[in-house]
């Protein structure tokens, strides 16, 4: 019989990948709460409605990538994106009525039926957040300059930020307009898909790879010149604070990104250009100030970014996190188990992170397992350890072993833990007491 396998861009991650996993999620939590975020769950089933109105039904997204169904009557979709069940959650809580300004982050699993490639995923993980009821160009750039801070200090290489303004609604259907009378004529020359984008979504177009794509569109005309005066103050102002900030971009007018429900800001991060290829977009946001309204709502300024997480994995070049095992007992035969278990416990209610072999075998394969685990201490407990009521000390950084009484051993076990911990970045041991 064939051995069952993971669906196809649907990923396990295993404990030896976890620890860089873990390190990066509570990078992020720290900067989040750093910065007055907090965060929010939200499920990861939504009515199919909810996406098809906040992102637009002639997305990418919406139109093929969504993992829709049908149960008892409702029409359900598992979560291609984060911002529209967050907006869904803040009126459902009418949250606006209680705070003017709400800052919430959230981590989780997403899901789109692409095409698989590295970095590109069917399920995957995005860091997200959503500002509402904020409006200045200042809060944008807090949170861009933020996001740059955050991608550098995970030593993630070559990060470029791109930054472009995309107006209001109405700008946005004048340029379209101007965008289709450029474009229908050169309407041959486009690509298959872009052809179809020409009557749905031409805006799309600009973002194309297609070189026949780029062709057409190297002298279309820019949004720059569609958009009105208070979006355009408003970008201008958003890129003093980002001087003011010491946080490098470029403006791209041809950044206009895949979903519908953008207003004026929008950005973009790469990095790691080796490393990711064409599809080394990290962190994707902007402002979505009109679709709290939309959906129902009171008018709230939003703006919003989501980070690929596996992407952000792939660019890092953070090197693993330290062993995730900080001691072993090694209890030698079936008579030294119980005395074994007693130890592990009372290390474990010092916080000590400890493992028990408890099939008693040989020293040699327990020390085998001790260096696998990458732990410092090991106390062993053979016949002779047992017969005194001592233990074996043996400290691997040190290279030390001694016998000892085993309260004093508990002791010092501890004692070089925890002076160890201190000296490690408090992330991978903020569990410690
Ligand atoms: P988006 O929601 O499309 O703006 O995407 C925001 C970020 O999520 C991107 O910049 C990627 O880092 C990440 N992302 C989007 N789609 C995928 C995917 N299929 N697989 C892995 N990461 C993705």
């Amino acid at each position: 019989m064939i051995p069952p396998r993971a669906v196809k861009g649907m990923n396990d991650v295993l404990p030896e990948e976890i620890g860089r996993w873990q390190h990066i999620e509570r990078a992020y939590a720290r900067t989040m709460s750093l910065h007055g975020y907090r965060e929010v769950r939200t499920p990861y089933v939504e009515e199919t409605s909810l996406f098809v109105r906040a992102m637009g039904d002639a997305t990418d997204v919406v139109e093929k990538e969504m993992y829709s169904f049908e149960h008892r009557g409702d029409g359900l979709t598992l979560r291609p994106e984060g911002t529209a069940g967050a907006v869904r959650a803040y009126l459902e809580h009418a949250v606006q009525g209680r705070e003017p300004v709400t800052r919430w982050w959230y981590a989780g699993p997403m899901f789109r039926a692409e095409n698989t490639q590295r970095g590109r995923y069917r399920q995957f993980s995005q860091l997200g957040a959503e500002i509402f009821g904020d409006d200045g160009p200042g809060c944008d750039a807090e949170m861009i300059a933020m996001l740059v801070e955050f991608l550098q200090s995970l030593a993630v290489p070559e990060v470029e930020l791109v930054v472009n303004s995309l107006g209001g609604p109405e700008a946005r259907s004048r340029y379209r307009a101007a965008l289709l009378a450029h474009l229908t004529p050169r309407q041959g020359s486009l690509s298959p898909e872009s052809q179809r984008r020409l009557a749905t979504n031409p805006l799309r177009i600009l973002d194309s790879k297609d070189e026949r794509d780029r062709e057409a569109v190297r002298d279309a005309p820019t949004i720059r010149e569609f958009i009105d005066a208070d979006d355009r103050e408003h970008f201008s102002k958003l890129l003093t604070y980002l001087d003011a900030l010491e946080t490098p971009y470029s403006v791209d007018e041809r950044l206009v990104r895949g979903l519908d429900y953008y207003t004026s800001t929008l950005f973009e991060i790469k990095g790691a250009h080796g490393k990711l290829g064409a599809g080394n977009t990290l962190v994707g946001g902007g402002r979505y100030d009109r679709l709290v309204a939309d959906l129902g709502g009171p008018r709230v300024p939003a703006i919003g970014f989501a980070a690929g997480l596996e992407r952000l994995l792939i660019a890092s070049e953070l090197s693993a996190a330290a062993s995730t095992t900080d001691a072993l007992i090694a209890p030698v035969g079936d008579a030294a188990v119980a005395p074994g278990l007693e130890m592990a416990r009372r290390l474990r209610r010092f916080g000590i992170r400890c493992e028990i072999d408890t099939r008693g075998g040989s020293l040699k394969s327990q020390l085998r397992r001790a260096n696998h685990l990458g732990v410092r201490m090991v106390l062993i407990l053979g016949d002779s350890e047992l017969a005194e009521g001592s233990v074996q000390v043996k400290d691997l950084e040190a290279h030390t072993q001694e016998r000892m009484a085993r309260e004093p051993a508990l002791r010092v076990v501890v004692d070089r833990l925890m002076a160890a911990s201190r000296s490690v970045d408090p992330p991978t041991r903020s569990e410690r007491p």
